[in-house]
């Protein structure tokens, strides 16, 4: 297969864009075409090294041969006959989502976000099961659950924007991992707390046990749900199949996305038994969820990352990452579990510059806020991706570092 695609290259792709996309997205100036394992190929032919991943969604890699072939497979078969009616993909990877995390009841969606809001529905409605007449969810301040009005009542940097207002009420934030003041924020009207357990979209920044501690023991004081969006951070992402397995608490409701259909489109609200039966019929839905084939992507994703030996890989690897850029001229400090990892820059040092830098040099990450590079790769790459990696941030930091 030629690297070089036939189509109308970096230019004409830039010029329709320029002209018909909404101006939601400042895009970086690459055009890819195609992708296989951690590697990324642009309309011109250059290769990359993905340490991005998509926002960890291809976290098994590019086109991954197991995901292709299941995705094939149902495509020739079925595509699509809605919720309607059973299909058998959707209750296998309903079985294993529940038996892998917290034992109850699942509901699909097409995305992260919308398996958000699945979550805070149920926290409503379980509240006004125990009488609260105005339900509250409190979050962290700089958490990031999506951009609908709900998941974005959530999201309080983004919920700050008087232009879209007003905003959805019955929402409120505390900073990030303090205790204290999520103890004081939670009682008797409070529906649920939901959090990242590892800020992913806001920088990388693992929530502290003691936070994580307080918040189950405050929801549990009042009869709220601890909910855990496991979006960015499930699916293997930080060396076990959830984050909450490494953490000293074992959240109600989970909601995962992103790695989870390998690069299709799918979304899940996992319920443990005290919420599984809060959504009766009528209660929500969805036309396109939990659709065979992204059922099929992500039970082939499943059988790929929910592997001990994979996950002890992941734990490792990661280590050996951040081993690898402690201590680099420029490198403040390196955050995250697995392989999920902030890298906090020296102050002067510009991530979005060094983002771009490093684009040109053939490595993909983002620079989530203004002093950290995100690095999210493939959670099947080697040391030597990781060698790879660490020898381009560090000779691009070199060029940046102040003198
Ligand atoms: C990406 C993300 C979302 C939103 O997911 P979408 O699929 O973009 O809707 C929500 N929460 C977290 C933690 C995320 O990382």
């Amino acid at each position: 297969m030629s690297d070089v695609a036939e189509g109308i290259g970096l230019g004409g792709t830039q010029a329709l864009d320029e002209r018909y996309l909404m101006r939601t997205y400042k895009r970086a100036p690459v055009d890819f075409v195609r992708g296989e394992g951690p590697l990324l190929w642009d309309a011109e032919g250059k290769r990359y090294l993905d340490f991005l991943t998509g926002i960890s969604v291809c976290s098994v890699g590019h086109c991954h041969p197991d995901v292709i072939k299941a995705v094939r497979e149902q495509t020739q078969r079925l595509m699509h006959v809605s919720n309607l009616f059973y299909t058998e993909p959707m209750a296998q990877l309903a079985e294993q989502l529940s038996e892998s995390s917290l034992g109850g009841r699942v509901f699909f969606a097409n995305s992260g976000t919308e398996a958000n809001e699945c979550a805070i529905k149920i926290a409503r409605k379980h509240a006004h099961g125990r009488g609260v007449a105005n339900p509250e969810i409190v979050s962290f301040e700089s958490d990031f659950h999506g951009r609908s009005y709900g998941a974005l009542a959530a999201t309080p940097a983004l919920a700050a924007n008087e232009a879209l207002g007003p905003m959805l009420p019955g929402f409120r934030a505390v900073p990030r991992s303090d205790a204290a003041a999520l103890r004081e924020a939670v009682g008797e009207n409070t529906a649920a707390v939901l959090i990242e357990p590892i800020q992913g979209e806001s920088g990388v920044f693992p929530i502290t046990d003691e936070a994580l501690l307080a918040a189950r023991e405050a929801c549990d004081e009042v009869g709220a749900l601890l909910i855990f969006d496991e979006i960015q951070t499930g699916m293997g992402r930080t060396g076990s199949l959830w984050a909450y397995e490494q953490t000293p608490v074992r959240p109600d409701v989970l909601t995962s996305a992103k790695g989870l259909g390998g690069g299709f489109p799918i979304g899940a609200c996992v319920t443990g038994p005290v919420a599984a039966d809060v959504l009766e019929p009528g209660d929500h839905g969805s036309t396109f969820a939990a659709g065979p084939v992204a059922t099929a992507a992500a039970l082939a994703v499943l059988a790929i990352v929910d592997d001990p030996v994979l996950l002890r890989h992941v734990r490792e690897l990661g280590a050996y990452l951040c081993e690898g850029l402690d201590g680099l001229e420029g490198v403040r400090e390196t955050r995250g579990r697995g392989l999920m990892v902030g890298v906090g820059l020296e102050e002067g040092v510009d991530a979005a510059a060094v983002t771009a830098d490093l684009l040109e040099r053939g490595l993909v990450v983002n620079a989530p806020r203004p002093d950290t590079l995100r690095l999210l790769p493939p959670l099947v790459i080697d040391s030597d991706h990781v060698d790879l990696a660490v020898g381009l941030i560090s000779e691009s930091l070199l060029g940046f570092a102040p003198r």
